[in-house]
């Protein structure tokens, strides 16, 4: 089974538009020692046959047409994509099943809450209704495996909360649990079991105990410090606040999953402040020197 990073950073991306940071600006100056990167988003392949898209973000179109394998075959319309998974209604996971909208026929796969938030709520996403059967949605359970793509699926629900834009009605009646879920991902005909979670508050003991069973981790690393979203303008929130666990400290990722042997660790869904981007920078040599990696566009992994 191949999994693609088709983007690895946070909401806005690296650069941002209308961030001036210092990584931002190096970056554009041509004298930063990293890689620009789009906003995170995964595609897997079981075998030979179609592609399933986890996430669907605001990049999304150049990103498919970054990947060879994503492109249309034949002579006419056609995509390689077949399903899309969501892992929660946030503008950076979900706005980018608008750009699918050209009359094609997909499954989006996500929580019963996630789906009635998109498409009760946002008119929107009534151009993914332009014919009968072209978006067809599918609940995600939250109590049993589940199968997409030629991969077994597990939903583990994680601390996190509806975006800032569902209405007080929409929140009162949506189930918490199916906010935000991680992903094990596992393929039908057996291999390694990937976890996807690229948002991620706190880390409780039964968190904890399936992180070991896997073989590959892609995990929140969107922040390095508590303090680090204080210094962008608008936001007064610590990292945790936000739902991100910060990187480094005492209640830090670094530390918390210090003991987490079995698994191959990468952090995804990278804020454009977080100088673990900068690999001149003694962050980045911390991660790496704790075991981790640090995803780019682009990367491969082989489950
Ligand atoms: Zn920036």
């Amino acid at each position: 089974m191949r999994v693609k990073v088709l983007g690895s950073a946070a909401g806005g991306g690296f650069p941002q538009w209308n961030c001036a940071c210092s990584n931002c600006r190096r970056l554009r100056e041509g004298r930063f020692p990293g890689a620009a990167r789009t906003q995170t988003q995964l595609a897997w392949q079981a075998g030979p046959g179609p592609w399933t898209l986890l996430n669907a973000s605001p990049d999304l179109r150049a990103q498919i047409e970054a990947t060879p394998e994503l492109w249309p075959q034949g002579g006419n319309r056609h995509s390689p994509i077949s399903d899309v998974i969501l892992t929660g209604a946030e503008v950076d996971q979900a706005i980018g099943l608008l750009l699918l909208r050209e009359f094609h026929s997909f499954r989006v796969h996500a929580t019963r809450s996630v789906r009635r938030i998109l498409t009760e709520d946002n008119s929107v996403f009534g151009v993914l209704r332009r014919f009968a059967g072209q978006a067809c949605w599918q609940d995600i359970p939250l109590d049993a495996a589940f199968s997409v793509g030629g991969a077994r699926l597990e939903a583990i629900p994680l601390a996190g909360s509806f975006p800032g834009f569902i209405g007080g009605a929409r929140s009162a009646e949506s189930d918490p649990a199916e906010a935000v879920i991680g992903l094990w991902i596992t393929p039908e005909s057996g291999g390694q079991t990937l976890a996807f979670l690229p948002g991620v508050g706190s880390i409780p003991e039964h968190l904890y105990e399936r992180l070991q069973e896997c073989d590959v981790i892609l995990f929140d690393g969107t922040f390095w410090s508590e303090e680090e979203p204080a210094s962008i303008p608008g936001l007064s929130k610590t990292a945790s606040q936000m739902g991100h666990m910060p990187i480094s400290g005492p209640r830090g990722t670094l530390a918390t999953l210090a003991g987490l042997d079995r698994p191959r660790k990468l952090f995804i869904h990278i804020n454009n402040t977080n100088p673990i981007l900068d690999e001149d920078s003694a962050e980045y040599h911390a991660v790496r020197d704790a075991g981790w990696e640090v995803a780019r566009d682009g990367m491969e992994i082989t489950l």
